[in-house]
């Protein structure tokens, strides 16, 4: 198989599997425990804490687990309106799911407005709109401002620190959805204007189902799940401990090769580019913003009968990519992202690289869509 899907999730690391197996086999105990295996399996909680702050340059204790990126970020939304008082919550249009269904639903349940910002035509959050909606509203009741860093279907990167500088010039609250660019990009937290941000191990070939909430040491919010005093009383529930020390070490790895890794996403994605265009003359980038995520290459394509099942041919033919994100696959009217950017009918393909595909891959990938369209 020809795997050219990973902004929608990354194969595991074997030197990551290799950290987390002892922690299934030997080092089970319950880290709440008491007694030595307890104490070795908290241990080895507090060292994996440790390493993210450092790796992400926070406190130890501004980084709270979590069962995924969605958790984090339900967690964040929810307090905002359930114990911070918000009255608006201002996102974005083309946000990932976990955010603007969290954000829905509370609009629907509390005496909260939500704001959809406006965007440039590249996508990028139009920053100048987005100041007076934050004024308007900070100046009206509390906000919680949540925009993403990079957006997973379109790879455009927004500029975190001129919102978050924003926010805090109007006192509110700024959440970012971090999923697409911990492990990926170099961030240095404590130097950002950020109070909360949600991050997700399976991003950059670490575990599935393991997320990270930073929150930053000046907000104190009340947890989501209750029952339990785990992660200082922020998250119930018995630790998924070989799942976070994977969480750090995938961390670790991704920081170490960021470069290498970036610089050889790149060159596929140009080549990628170059290679499409002279098979398919009537192709498009999804945006022409020049900020977007390395790895991840959108592209539009005509709607005709041969690139209307193209996603699933391609699958035939062994070739792993997607439409749009993984998680509006098979949603009815397609991506919210793509339909937003893009008002023509047109077939979204995102091919998206990690640091172990190679260019032989993407030139069965070209053949194959050769074929297809012929
Ligand atoms: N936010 C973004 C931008 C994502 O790409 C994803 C995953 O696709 C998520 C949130 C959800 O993360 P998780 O799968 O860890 O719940």
């Amino acid at each position: 198989m020809v795997y050219l899907d990973n902004a929608a999730t990354t194969a595991l690391d074997p030197r990551v599997l290799e950290k987390m197996l002892p922690y299934f086999t030997e080092v089970y105990g319950n880290p709440s425990a008491i007694h030595g295996m307890g104490r070795s399996a908290r241990l080895a909680i507090e060292e994996s804490r440790k390493k993210v702050a450092q790796l992400l340059v926070a406190k130890p204790a501004e980084i709270f687990f979590t069962s995924c990126g969605t958790e984090s970020t339900n967690t964040v939304l929810q307090a905002a309106v359930r114990h911070l008082g918000c009255k608006h919550i201002i996102t974005s249009p083309i946000e990932h799911h976990a955010t603007l269904h969290t954000a829905e639903k509370l609009g629907e349940e509390f005496d909260v407005q939500v704001h959809l910002c406006k965007h440039q035509s590249n996508g990028e959050v139009d920053y100048e709109d987005l100041k007076i909606l934050i004024e308007k509203c900070a100046a009206d009741a509390k906000t919680m401002v949540s925009i993403m860093h990079a957006n997973n279907e379109i790879g455009i990167i927004n500029d975190i620190e001129r919102i978050g500088n924003i926010v805090d010039e109007n006192g509110a609250f700024f959440h970012t959805d971090m999923v697409q660019t911990v492990g990926h990009v170099d961030i240095s937290l404590s130097d950002l204007p950020v109070h909360f941000a949600s991050a997700s191990a399976h991003k950059f070939h670490g575990p599935k189902g393991k997320g990270m909430l930073y929150i930053c040491s000046t907000k104190k919010i009340e947890p989501f799940l209750l029952g339990g005093g785990q992660e200082r009383n922020m998250r119930a529930g018995t630790e998924d401990v070989a799942g976070i020390v994977g969480f750090a070490r995938a961390l670790e790895l991704s920081l170490e090769d960021i470069e290498s890794e970036n610089t050889h996403c790149l060159n596929l994605k140009k080549y990628c580019w170059e290679e499409l265009l002279k098979s398919i003359p009537a192709i498009k980038k999804s945006t022409v913003c020049e900020n977007t995520l390395s790895r991840v290459l959108s592209v539009l394509l005509p709607h005709t009968s041969n690139t209307e099942m193209l996603q699933m041919s391609l699958d035939i033919k062994g070739i792993a990519v997607s439409g749009g994100s993984a998680c509006s696959s098979g949603a009815l009217g397609g991506s919210h992202v793509i339909n937003f950017i893009q008002k023509d009918a047109c077939v979204p393909l995102r091919i998206s690289f990690s640091k172990w595909n190679t260019k032989k891959e993407v030139d069965e990938l070209i053949d194959a869509l050769k074929s297809l369209l012929a």
